[in-house]
């Protein structure tokens, strides 16, 4: 039975002089208590599948886990570079909310660069690309050149996004001038999720609105994956030397998602990476 049940059936029925079973968390209790916080995160793997990770002992709970940390400094560079996957699935991986109390841990927010694409020219600012951005969810950063500018083919925004909710796949820009301008949404390290519904977690056929339809008529896809921006620049230095040499325009590479390395965290508890 699942801790945060029994906890509910205890509650329901209580018994005279029980709420005095108490132990007040003080002192060395707390001393202790607040190292075991500051050197841990929590990730929850989102999918329906068992974890069975040999390396995965420190289980607390339902594909939720405990990620130990000798350095503050290894622990902030995992944060930073969230998101993280194990074997493609989602880790929703967060700093534990008070005094750590796993069943009141919201495992739905996890942050990703985000790239939102046919900006049009009067909207490469970031005052724009943060109203654009606050669509898909809570903008952290809007990603500049040196001068401070954010010109060029696709704006990047990193985005705390909400994975209990459909991923945005477009967005629209409204403007008195001309029509509405769509632009395309695709996430960089974005693991597995629901083409039919968009969420992330658990694959179509595994989806409540799943009806058998074919896979093309899909409303999401893998095209939502997006290009690295590296990746991006060398593909295009690539293209730029082949078409110097033969003069032939070279078409986007479909399966170029397929040489993206995905990480997990690196804790004393050992993970195993994997490309997606
Ligand atoms: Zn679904």
């Amino acid at each position: 039975m699942e801790a945060e049940e029994l906890i509910k059936k205890c509650s329901a029925i209580s018994l005279e002089g029980e709420e005095e079973d108490k132990v007040s968390f003080v002192g060395k209790m707390m001393t202790k208590g607040a190292e075991i916080i500051a050197g841990c995160l929590v990730g929850k793997i989102l999918t329906t599948r068992e974890v069975n990770i040999e390396g995965l002992r420190s289980s607390l709970g339902e594909n939720v886990f405990m990620f130990k940390f000798a350095l503050e400094a290894d622990k902030r560079r995992v944060l930073a570079d969230r998101p993280w996957h194990l074997n493609k699935a989602l880790i929703v991986l967060t700093e534990p909310e008070g005094i750590g109390n796993i069943t009141k841990q919201a495992f739905t927010h996890i942050s990703f660069w985000v790239q939102i694409l046919n900006i049009p020219i009067m909207a490469m600012n970031t005052e724009a690309i943060s109203r654009l951005g606050a669509i898909i969810g809570s903008v952290e950063e809007v990603e500049t050149n040196e001068d401070g500018e954010c010109i060029g083919e696709i704006a990047r925004v990193r985005i705390r996004v909400d994975v209990t909710k459909p991923l945005k796949k477009i967005i629209f820009l409204e403007s008195e001038r001309e029509e509405n301008v769509p632009m395309p949404v695709t996430y960089e390290r974005l693991p597995n999720f629901c083409f039919c519904c968009g969420i992330i977690g658990h694959q179509f056929r595994e989806c409540v609105k799943y009806k058998t339809q074919k896979q093309e008529n899909f409303a999401f896809g893998p095209r939502m994956k997006a290009v690295k921006v590296s990746e991006r620049l060398n593909h295009d230095k690539s293209k730029d030397r082949w078409n110097r040499s033969n003069n032939t325009r070279i078409e986007e590479n479909g399966q170029r998602n397929q040489n993206q390395t995905q990480r997990q965290p690196s804790s004393t508890t050992e993970t195993r990476s994997e490309a997606i």
